[in-house]
């Protein structure tokens, strides 16, 4: 059961449920671009994002990733498990986009072997800036141990991602992952969906992502809907 709202971010509002243990997450149509500078909102957006990051957590849970994901309430809203957010956020890259080609001498659409992994402090006050362990330890984010554990989980759900949505006809060149403690253990958080991740298609190397709305690319509900469509077809059906 939904109750009081506990916190309403840029794209998901989290309430409490009956159950202390657990929260419940809507994904809204809302979104924003650029520190909150550019907004909008787009119809079915919630529920398409619900649903790829529903699927995904699914699949991860599948491979032996430990997720907050615990079931659906409706089309878009989730319920997980209540974690205390590490505010550190986890940038894996396979392919050159975005940031990373403009702050160094990378090549858009240039592959990067191995991935390469970020971690971008959490903090809209600061703009998410980029940090090391360092700089993560002394401001009293993570233990060592604790970032050595998101690092190679991040990897891991990197090489599942990867591979599953290579046969559904998609490119993986980035994504951002956060991560939450619960009961002594460590588990992957937030959402996987086309607000957090650079999707492209594989044959014409199309945005099916938020770029669509940051750079202004045309449909975004029909890009999302893409995703959705190769990912959790089931929802498409009768
Ligand atoms: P970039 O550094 O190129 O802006 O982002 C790299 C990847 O991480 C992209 O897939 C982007 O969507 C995701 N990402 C990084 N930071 C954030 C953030 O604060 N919010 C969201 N929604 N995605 C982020």
């Amino acid at each position: 059961m939904k109750k009081d709202l506990l916190y309403s971010g840029k794209a998901k509002s989290v309430y409490r449920t009956d159950d202390p243990r657990e929260l419940l997450v809507e994904f809204r149509d809302s979104l924003t671009a650029f520190d909150g500078k550019k907004k909008s909102s787009v119809e079915k957006k919630g529920f398409y994002n619900a649903q790829i990051s529903a699927e995904l957590f699914r699949l991860l849970e599948k491979n032996g990733v430990k997720t907050h994901f615990i079931g659906m309430a409706s089309g878009n809203e989730m319920i997980v498990r209540a974690v205390d957010i590490i505010k550190i956020e986890l940038i894996v890259r396979n392919i050159a986009a975005g940031s990373i080609a403009k702050k160094y001498p990378f090549k858009e659409g240039q592959p990067l072997r191995p991935p390469i992994v970020i971690m971008d402090y959490k903090s809209d006050e600061y703009g998410d800036p980029m940090i090391n362990e360092d700089i993560a330890l002394a401001l009293g984010l993570a233990s060592r141990a604790e970032m050595d554990k998101i690092r190679e989980t991040a990897l891991k759900v990197n090489d599942i991602l990867v591979g599953h949505l290579g046969e559904h006809g998609l490119l993986l060149p980035d994504f951002k992952l956060e991560f939450g403690r619960s009961g002594g253990e460590i588990l992957l958080a937030d959402e996987i969906s086309c607000d957090t991740c650079r999707f492209w298609d594989k044959a014409t190397r199309k945005s099916l992502d938020k770029d669509v709305f940051r750079f202004d690319k045309g449909d975004l509900v029909a890009a999302y809907r893409e995703v959705a469509r190769r990912v959790v077809p089931e929802i498409f059906r009768g």
